[in-house]
């Protein structure tokens, strides 16, 4: 919605994004990455976790990120597009297709197949560059990357490409909190016993990174050369019970207005299907806020939002534009009142841990979810 003109009156409904927290989380992980002389990566993946990818970008440079992480080559393109001049790393595998564009716009790619080492090698000769790339092992979340076994097979075909520098090796977790813990430090050993394999055989990989925000928080013994957190930047830790153990605060809050008040005679059924009825003379709030935004229509007749420091529950079916609450108990609610959805109101806050607990989702989905199309005010 960038091109909308400057003059135009935006409707109630925005993201409001901290930037100082964004800058001190980062800056948290700075000092846990200088503590054992590591890198990080600050991982600002499906737009910077719905927090908007460029204006995230420079904010993680500036508070001290070595690199960044994203998924797609679009992303990084757009990061280059914007003068990100750091190293930036693809996560995700590219279609041979992209090779062209991620060597010109000098993207860091995940390598987890011969095909893929080849198409970036092809490319990278093609333009005369040495073009570094990490070698993705997969250790047990069974998504992308090599098998730890088939790991010096793969080297001998493909580690003395000419167009390649292997710069690194890297493996993501598949459970990365607590209860696992035992699962973590099995795919931890088979990690390292690969890297000490391929070694013996005269394959090195300067950089090699395994822990995303939780291994960042609570595992040293794992930094290995880089840490690589993501979600922990935007304020949450994935797993609830770190949440207290660190200083990280959210960054997002989203926030809106009453557009309608309505007083129902009992028996009234409400929304789209009628799912919520009236008990007793009810007064009902319209908020333009529905699922078309993001935010999770899971939430039909069971979330709440802030109004005048109170809390007022959702009722009836979340639309694609806006949602209903009641507001019965709250003395002197208008038209025009400022509705939190995400965020502190008064002495009250909801946070998007919250939000994911009622939709029975993780906050990474919650935050992530957010429309390109809410208007995002950066503070
Ligand atoms: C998403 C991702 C991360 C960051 O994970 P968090 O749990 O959000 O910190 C790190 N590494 C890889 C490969 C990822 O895909």
């Amino acid at each position: 919605m960038a091109h909308l003109p400057q003059w135009v009156c935006r409707g109630p409904t925005k993201a409001e994004v901290n930037l100082a927290n964004f800058r001190e989380n980062v800056k948290t992980f700075r000092r846990i990455a200088d503590d054992a002389g590591t890198l990080l990566m600050a991982v600002i993946k499906t737009n910077a976790y719905g927090h908007g990818l460029v204006p995230i970008a420079h904010a993680a440079i500036k508070a001290g990120a070595d690199r960044l992480g994203v998924t797609t080559m679009e992303e990084g393109v757009l990061l280059r597009e914007n003068d990100i001049d750091a190293p930036i790393h693809l996560l995700s595998p590219i279609i041979p297709e992209q090779a062209e564009d991620t060597v010109t716009y000098d993207l860091t790619a995940s390598v987890s197949s011969c095909e893929q080492a080849k198409a970036i090698h092809t490319a990278a000769i093609s333009q005369q560059k040495i073009v570094p790339v990490h070698l993705k092992v997969d250790t047990g979340l069974h998504r992308f990357g090599i098998a730890p076994e088939y790991a010096l097979d793969f080297c001998r075909w493909c580690y003395h490409l000419s167009g390649l520098y292997w710069e690194g090796i890297y493996t993501h977790f598949s459970t990365a909190n607590n209860k696992y813990r035992k699962t973590t430090e099995a795919q931890f050993t088979l990690l390292m016993d690969t890297i000490t394999g391929l070694n013996d055989y005269g394959y090195h990989f300067p950089i090699r990174h395994a822990g995303a925000s939780t291994i960042a928080l609570r595992r040293p013994d794992m930094h290995l050369d880089m840490i690589r957190p993501g979600i922990a930047l935007f304020g949450y830790t994935p797993d609830i019970q770190h949440q207290a153990l660190t200083s990280i605060r959210p960054v997002m809050s989203l926030k809106s207005r009453i557009l309608q008040v309505r007083s129902l005679p009992p028996g009234t059924p409400v929304g789209y299907g009628g799912s919520y009825i009236t008990t007793e003379r009810e007064t009902l709030a319209v908020v333009p806020v529905g699922h078309g935004h993001g935010y999770k229509r899971a939430l039909s007749n069971n979330g709440e939002v802030l109004i005048r420091g109170m809390r007022a529950a959702i009722v009836g079916e979340i639309s694609l534009d806006q949602l209903i609450v009641r507001i019965t108990h709250i003395n002197g609610v208008s038209e025009g009142d400022e509705v939190v959805l995400i965020g502190e109101q008064g002495a009250d806050e909801i946070f998007a841990r919250e939000i994911a607990e009622h939709a029975q989702t993780i906050v990474d989905d919650v935050l992530s979810s957010l429309m390109e199309r809410v208007y995002r005010v950066y503070k």
